[in-house]
């Protein structure tokens, strides 16, 4: 039943042109092991990084995206205005956007969000725990116990400066005592999107099966299958109701 989700993954691929160690967790780049694990639901899955044509975000193929999942580090600037506000304008529309990890300084984020999106951070790998906070959403699904754990990752600490989220679905702790909020939806427009915190590239963290299941349920999640109909502007009375 329902039509298939369309998702476009989308990473920089920078991510493993100069460390040795991300090249080996990730030798064909983050997205490639995202749109691997993806392709086992009910998905159409596709690819794009920055160096293609208009980074492989042309008009016709953000049409046709119901589902982006963005990861970017150290080329957010290199990503051109005119894409940027393409995507925002998708997302109004009603794209669901998945942000990851250091995605939240991206320039499509920082848009959404009118905030700077700043963090405290310490790349020593500790241990990572983020805890569920709203059980049974649907972001959730599938995961057998209140908490999951990742072995090895990097911190991300409070404050992070961020609009009030609609939703808290998951906060980190980490083992040098910071706190995080990890999972956090917003809906911007018609479009849902979901920041989601874990992912740093030398790190094997999208090989960890919960975080798969949080980003399967994620796309599911932010996949609009109803399209809403909106009119703006201008409105004339079109129900015949008080003529007074
Ligand atoms: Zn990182």
């Amino acid at each position: 039943m329902g039509a298939q989700i369309n998702v476009l993954v989308w990473s920089e691929r920078r991510e493993t042109q100069n460390d040795k160690r991300a090249k080996k967790i990730y030798p064909d780049g983050i997205n490639s092991v995202i749109a691997d694990f993806l392709k086992n639901e009910k998905m159409s899955v596709t690819k794009a990084q920055l160096d293609q044509k208009e980074h492989g975000l042309t008009e016709d193929k953000l049409n046709d995206t119901d589902v982006l999942i963005w990861w970017g580090h150290v080329a957010h600037d290199e990503v051109k205005d005119e894409i940027v506000e393409r995507i925002y304008q998708r997302v109004l529309e009603g794209m669901g956007l998945i942000v990851l990890h250091s995605a939240h300084h991206s320039k499509i984020f920082k848009k959404l969000m009118g905030t700077s999106c700043n963090l405290k951070w310490r790349v020593d790998s500790e241990l990572e725990r983020l805890w569920i906070v709203s059980p049974g959403h649907p972001i959730v699904k599938d995961l057998k116990n209140e908490y999951i754990e990742i072995e090895k990752e990097e911190m991300y600490g409070e404050y992070f400066d961020i609009p009030k989220p609609d939703e808290i679905v998951l906060i980190s702790w980490f083992e040098g005592g910071e706190v995080f909020r990890s999972g956090i939806t917003y809906q911007r427009g018609q479009g849902k999107i979901f920041y989601f915190r874990p992912g740093h590239e030398e790190n094997p963290t999208y090989y960890n099966k919960e975080v798969q299941q949080i980003i399967k349920n994620a796309v599911k999640w932010a996949n609009k299958s109803n399209k809403g109909i909106t009119n703006y502007g201008n409105s004339p009375n079109q129900l015949g109701g008080s003529k007074n």
